[in-house]
């Protein structure tokens, strides 16, 4: 049994970007009635990524974890809603598809409603029948859909937002919770020259700040986890291999889509990011197929308003950290890996990384099993993520570059073959070990990247076929008269969350 001899008392976090202040508010949210004391270092002169603004649904249960008014938070961070992402180009050039947030149609007779419509052959596109795909289509957003004879009817989404302003939020909730934030380089990790244990972290000014535990929110570099305590990284950019980005925000041109855009280009793809008072946007791509000059022409050639800032160039290598929690020490954030942004999932990894924390949460003796448990779930995590953003890159009929000539020739891991397989056969999809994605999030980009399967449940075959055509018909009104009733998505934020000022 923990005493309190043996409770934690100080927590030490190194980084202040999203990882860093998330960690620090969700900490002092949780701990408020016990008397931890959380002190986060960070550095200005040092900066953050200052990207990472784009997220799925989850982020919504540690907004409600947080206890966060929804529409204070989008007012402050010059937030929109999400309800999906848009893939143009990427199965080949011409084609665009949505992965949204939403399922397609409904579950009939226990059968998921994507065999039915296989066995209808396809008659309509899948998007026709789910809400969030034609809200986002037609640019509609309400978070609760009233309908006179229904049941409200949640609409999944999610946010993007500034985020430097969200670090900033979250700073704001932490500090006023007493998080201490402290200024400064950190220099140098002492270790416990024994038991290898952090003892504290030595800043450039000379102060000496120690702690009972560590939290490794230093970014990319991995300051204490990889430089101090050598984790060691598994490195999977010969199946994801664009390493770098180039980030440059420009003028809106139009209302904001409630959808992030993900265009496909020659050596990788360029994300739009729309935010109330301006566009994110990026162009992610393999340095061994371009150069950084030719990258930043080919996003400016395809940004759609002026700059608003200078180009910001992001190197790094994907992967994850061996051991994301070593000795007295976890890294949460670009410390501990990373996929690329390609389904927003930079963040939801944060989220996830301290619930798994909050429920592994360790006493001074930081027990062997309580770190195994943690880091075979976040490897777990990682490579589930890692086969989904795979599955994008692979199934392309690209015939243009070299790059995406590499991605679908190369091999992939197994647990993808085999995924890909059994839907190409069957048309079935199963979500293992309670995976981050859904059946909706693979059957979408299944279907996307020209996936056919050949052949569907047997089960579907229990309806006759006039029965189907007015299923699907009905279901598919349901969806249009649904959307009809929705206000615009700009319309939604100007009366319920519009920000300040710019
Ligand atoms: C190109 C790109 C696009 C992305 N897009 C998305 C997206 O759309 N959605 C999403 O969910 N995720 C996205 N991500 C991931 C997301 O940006 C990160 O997960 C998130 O910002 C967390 O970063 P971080 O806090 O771990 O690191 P950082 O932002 O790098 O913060 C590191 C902190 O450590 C501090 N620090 C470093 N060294 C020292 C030192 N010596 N002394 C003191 N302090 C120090 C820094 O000052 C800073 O405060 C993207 C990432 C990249 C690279």
């Amino acid at each position: 049994m923990t005493n309190n001899s043996s409770a934690i008392q100080r927590i030490c976090i190194l980084g202040g970007g999203t990882a860093g202040w998330m960690t620090a508010a969700a900490l002092s949210k949780v701990f408020a009635e016990q008397s931890i004391q959380i002190e986060l270092v960070e550095s200005e002169s040092i900066g953050t990524v200052s990207v990472g603004e784009a997220t799925i649904p989850q982020i919504r249960a540690f907004n409600h974890l947080l206890g966060l008014d929804e529409m204070d938070f989008i007012r402050h961070t010059q937030g929109t809603f999400k309800l999906g992402i848009e893939f143009i180009d990427w199965y080949k050039p011409g084609t665009a598809y949505l992965h949204p947030f939403g399922p397609y149609g409904a579950n009939m007779a226990g059968v998921p409603f994507h065999h039915y419509w296989l066995k209808h052959g396809c008659q309509r596109p899948l998007e026709d029948y789910c809400l969030e795909a034609m809200a986002a289509r037609a640019g509609k957003f309400i978070p609760v859909l009233k309908r006179a004879g229904a049941p409200p009817r949640q609409v999944n989404y999610a946010f993007h937002f500034d985020a430097v302003a969200y670090a900033d939020y979250l700073r704001k909730f932490a500090e006023q919770r007493g998080v201490k934030r402290s200024e400064g380089r950190m220099q140098n990790v002492v270790l416990d020259p024994v038991t290898g244990f952090v003892q504290a972290l030595l800043m450039q000014n000379g102060q000496k700040i120690e702690a009972d535990f560590f939290i490794d929110c230093s970014g990319f570099k991995g300051l204490i986890i990889e430089k101090a305590l050598h984790s060691g990284f598994e490195d999977w950019s010969h199946w994801l291999p664009c390493d770098r980005a180039i980030a440059q925000p420009c003028a809106a041109t139009e209302a904001p889509k409630p959808y992030t855009q993900s265009i496909a280009q020659a050596a990788g793809w360029q994300w739009r990011i729309p935010l109330q008072n301006r566009v994110g946007n990026g162009h992610v791509y393999s340095s061994h197929y371009v150069d950084d000059d030719e990258a930043l022409r080919v996003l400016h050639n395809t940004m759609l308003g002026a700059p608003l800032a200078e180009p910001n160039l992001l190197r790094w290598q994907t992967g994850r950290r061996r051991e994301p929690w070593k000795k007295n020490c976890v890294a949460i954030g670009l410390s501990a890996g990373f996929l690329e942004p390609l389904e927003s999932t930079g963040i939801q990894l944060i989220q996830s990384a301290i619930s798994r924390l909050l429920s592994l949460f360790p006493d001074k003796s930081f027990a062997a099993e309580t770190i195994d448990t943690y880091n075979r779930y976040s490897s777990l995590e990682m490579e589930q993520i890692r086969d989904f953003i795979i599955l994008h890159y692979k199934a392309n009929e690209r015939q243009d570059a070299d790059f995406w000539r590499y991605c679908r020739t190369m091999k992939v891991p197994d647990s993808l073959k085999d995924k890909i397989q059994l839907y190409r056969q069957t048309g079935r999809i199963f979500r293992e070990n309670n995976e981050l994605f859904s059946e909706i999030s693979w059957l979408s980009v299944l279907n996307g990247q020209g996936i056919f399967p050949e052949s569907y449940h047997p089960l579907a075959d229990q309806f006759p076929a006039a029965k189907l055509d007015a299923q699907l018909a009905m279901l598919q009104q349901q969806v249009a008269d649904s959307v009809a009733e929705m206000p615009g998505h700009a319309d939604f934020i100007a009366h319920n969350c519009q920000a300040n000022s710019s």
